[in-house]
């Protein structure tokens, strides 16, 4: 069967198949590696080809994939079959194409075979999350835990221990976890795989992918990482408000403050990957210093900590779930508990928050002109009383020059954002590539 007619009537794909509801990031074959393209048989080529039609049109008969894909139906046929014994596509029902003619049995996804794994490594935080194929979230877990000053090492450990889990959830629900991506909160250089720099966490110069590679559990696919701020705004587009956005700036707020960058569906990392370091944007000129080494940057102002010191909430060091509102007991659930009862210090810590975070956005704006700003991470539930401060500095900078200014949209996935958005790049790079899973 695996070689049976398969590479018949073939296409080159296209680099933007393989995408979500049409929608694609395109990351496996440019930005995200930084490694080339893999160059399949023309067979590789056509089971990707078929299998992103069928995420696209599904449940499609056999007989639609080849009016789709230009293939003749046996090829389609056998193709199909290759699928389905790959856990990625099933038969059920019957579906009718067109007023016509005899209904044909359905292709569809199987959302019970193949699985991606997000893991994050945030500062207080360690999370997974399972999809499916079908990109349901059948697995999530977040340890809320200290890691500054920790060694990589022991933090991909604790990492691995929690990817074992996942898999295991996902194994006992009949799922095979084809691979992993690692959101990381830092500067991450994709070309040699090392981190450069993560401030927040003390870590500099750290071959994070080989410790990766050597730690985690061995997957189908190699391990992969990138930075939290470009999967969160990934998460966002694929799962959250981002569906129904242009292009957009989505803002990952947490100890540290990053900006994933949307444009035309993908995420723009600029010449080495280091676009959207938002937190570093100077807001106070020799304000706070920062562990950037400079001073005054939003990260001093906005972030977690800083919004928590400014609010007299003093154990602000205590680690914390960024998903806050799921730790009743942590600062970040007192913050919100003040906020509701009105309370002075606490409202006037979130607007000046707001109002920096709001003039560092109006950089970016001035600079992309998006259409709309993503409040992320810890801005998702602060929303209430940040969002008119960001509305209001960034309709001060930018409503003169643009007519209007941007709009400001409040995350669904608030911290899920980035370890979803790892997960579902591993759907992703299945899709356009189905081939990799077999050897
Ligand atoms: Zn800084």
């Amino acid at each position: 069967m695996l070689n049976s007619g398969a590479g018949n009537g073939a296409r080159r794909r296209a680099p933007s198949e393989g995408g979500f509801d049409g929608q694609s990031d395109n990351t496996f074959n440019d930005t995200f590696n930084g490694g080339p393209v893999r160059h399949g048989t023309m067979r590789e080529n056509n089971l990707a080809v078929v299998l992103g039609e069928v995420v696209r049109h599904q449940p499609v008969t056999r007989a639609r994939l080849a009016d789709l894909t230009g293939l003749t139906k046996t090829t389609v046929s056998n193709l199909v079959a290759v699928l389905a014994d790959g856990g990625l596509v099933q038969d059920g029902g019957l579906v009718r194409e067109g007023e016509r003619g005899r209904p044909g049995v359905a292709v569809s996804v199987n959302g019970d075979g193949v699985a991606g794994l997000g893991l994050e490594v945030n500062v207080d935080y360690l999370a997974a999350c399972v999809l499916d194929l079908g990109r349901r979230v059948r697995h999530r877990h977040l340890i809320a835990t200290d890691n500054r000053g920790r060694s990589p090492e022991k933090v991909i450990e604790a990492l691995a221990r929690l990817a074992g889990q996942a898999i295991g959830s996902a194994a006992e629900q009949g799922l095979t976890v084809a691979g992993a991506v690692v959101a990381l909160p830092g500067v991450l250089d994709r070309r040699s795989g090392w981190l450069r720099t993560a401030p927040n966490l003390g870590w500099s110069e750290v071959p994070t992918r080989a410790l990766l590679e050597a730690g985690l559990p061995a997957l189908r696919l190699p391990p992969d990482q990138d930075n939290e701020a470009n999967l969160g705004a990934l998460g966002e587009l694929w799962f959250g408000a981002g569906r129904e956005l242009g292009d957009f700036v989505h803002v990952s707020g947490e100890v540290g403050i990053g900006a994933g960058i949307v444009v035309s569906g993908r995420v723009f990392r600029g010449a080495h990957g280091f676009a959207g370091e938002l937190g570093h944007i100077v807001v106070e000129p020799g304000g706070p210093p920062c562990t950037c080494g400079g001073r005054g940057c939003l990260e001093q102002i906005a972030g977690q900590e800083a919004v928590l010191r400014a609010a007299g909430l003093t154990d602000a060091r205590t680690p914390v779930p960024t998903t806050v509102a799921a730790d009743p007991d942590g600062p970040m659930a007192a913050l919100l508990e003040s906020l509701r009862s009105g309370d002075d210090r606490a409202v006037a810590a979130v607007g000046r928050a707001g109002h920096a975070l709001g003039s560092a956005l109006s950089a970016a704006v001035n600079l992309l002109d998006p259409d709309s700003v993503v409040l992320g991470g810890i801005f998702s539930p602060l929303a209430p009383w940040a969002r008119p401060a960001v509305q209001e500095a960034l309709a001060a900078a930018t409503a003169v020059t643009r007519g209007r200014t941007p709009s400001v949209v409040v995350s669904r996935l608030a911290g899920d954002a980035a370890v979803q958005g790892a997960a579902g790049l591993v759907i992703e790079r299945v899709i356009a590539d189905p081939a990799r899973l077999w050897p």
